[in-house]
């Protein structure tokens, strides 16, 4: 299986190509991308509107599923998480989480990561592989199926978050190339516009997404507002210094749409980043650079091997406070699925927290 096509990392044109090398005609190309994007399918024993033998070709050489589902958790609040594994047994997760309008996926965009922030989980992976195209498609295909059943339209339409295990900017190509396979109409149909990609700030890839044209939102992970800080929170900080990261971003205002912010998020640590006095500093480093950006305040969520508490909510509101006082637009971002271990950070937790009700715990075996 290894060497089999897989094929929810092609996109329209590459489809056709591989299904006309088959000496099959150009529109059995298009049916099996409604096939695959459209109706959801997994299998090819499900495509019984293709022709038997095309379908037994198909099989020899490629493959519509490489991810399986070794668990999923659903939390209190609707949130779902799943444990994927790849063809070469590595971990990926993923998270639906139901909102009123819209619903939200949050995707991975490697197993583990390679980027050592010491308030993340993930972290203490390393770096196993980035995933391709195919694999970042399929975890959205897995999502939607399961929250809504295969073969049927999303009903609220759904928005996507690069924030799941890994860095993205680390899987550049792969990232595309899935969003240029989501967009297309004919098949998912979740377009740039609908999808912010989040990163640890590889600055020169923030620049390169400045020069992409139809792309997806971005949001920068900050964490400290001062060098001295973020060495130790992001090492990664060390490569690009706040200096570095921040002129790259007045550079990528250039591409923002009028009435477009871009989004810093910024993780609160109780006792360590969320004093009146980082706030301060915060304002005054965004002011400076005069950006056209606003923060997300993520209230820490724990997990057992991190040494950190979340900010009280108090501090939390006093916090923004002293932001908005300063003219910088912030919000305070509610935590999803902490009980799964599905939040922001979580991720890699063996199993959910022990106190989880098992009435709310469904676990499917793969
Ligand atoms: N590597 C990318 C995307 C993954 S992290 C990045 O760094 O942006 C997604 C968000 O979760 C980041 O903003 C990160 O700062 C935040 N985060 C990581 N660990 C967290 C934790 N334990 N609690 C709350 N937020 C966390």
């Amino acid at each position: 299986m290894n060497q089999a096509t897989h094929l929810t990392g092609l996109d329209a044109a590459e489809l056709s190509a591989l299904v006309e090398s088959f000496g099959e005609p150009a529109y059995r190309g298009r049916q099996l991308f409604g096939a695959l994007f459209k109706r959801r399918l997994r299998s090819f024993e499900e495509m019984s509107d293709l022709p038997k033998n095309f379908r037994a070709a198909l099989a020899e050489r490629a493959t519509a599923s490489t991810l399986t589902v070794e668990s999923r958790y659903i939390s209190e609040d609707g949130t779902r998480r799943y444990l994927l594994k790849t063809h070469d047994g590595l971990p990926v997760e993923t998270v639906f989480i139901p909102e009123e309008r819209r619903d939200t996926i949050c995707f991975s965009s490697q197993s583990g990561c390679p980027l050592q922030c010491s308030f993340c989980l993930t972290a203490k992976l390393g770096l196993l592989r980035t995933l391709t195209a195919g694999e970042i498609v399929e975890q959205i295909v897995i999502a939607l199926n399961d929250a809504y059943g295969t073969g049927t339209k999303t009903p609220r339409g759904t928005n996507l978050v690069a924030m799941g295990a890994g860095e993205p900017f680390l899987a550049f190509d792969s990232l595309m190339k899935a969003l240029r396979i989501m967009a297309d109409p004919n098949g998912l149909h979740i377009v740039p516009n609908r999808v912010t990609v989040s990163t640890a700030g590889i600055v020169p890839r923030i620049l390169e997404l400045a020069r992409v044209p139809d792309r997806p939102h971005l949001a920068i992970s900050l964490a400290a507002p001062t060098d001295e800080q973020r060495d130790v929170l992001m090492p990664i900080n060390r490569k690009w210094p706040l200096a570095e990261l921040l002129a790259a971003c007045k550079e990528f205002e250039v591409s923002l749409k009028p009435g477009e912010r871009f989004t810093f998020e910024y993780v609160m640590l109780d006792g360590v980043n969320d004093s009146d006095e980082h706030a301060r500093q915060l304002a005054n480093l965004l002011n400076r650079h005069q950006l056209r950006a606003k923060v997300n305040l993520i209230p820490h969520n724990p997990a057992d091997p991190l040494p950190y508490l979340p900010t009280p909510l108090a501090q939390v509101e006093r916090f923004k406070g002293i932001l908005e006082a300063k003219g910088v637009h912030a919000y305070v971002r509610r935590p999803r699925g902490r009980d799964i271990y599905a939040a922001c950070g979580q991720l890699a937790a063996r199993r959910p927290v022990n106190n989880l009700n098992p009435q709310i715990l469904h676990q499917l075996t793969g």
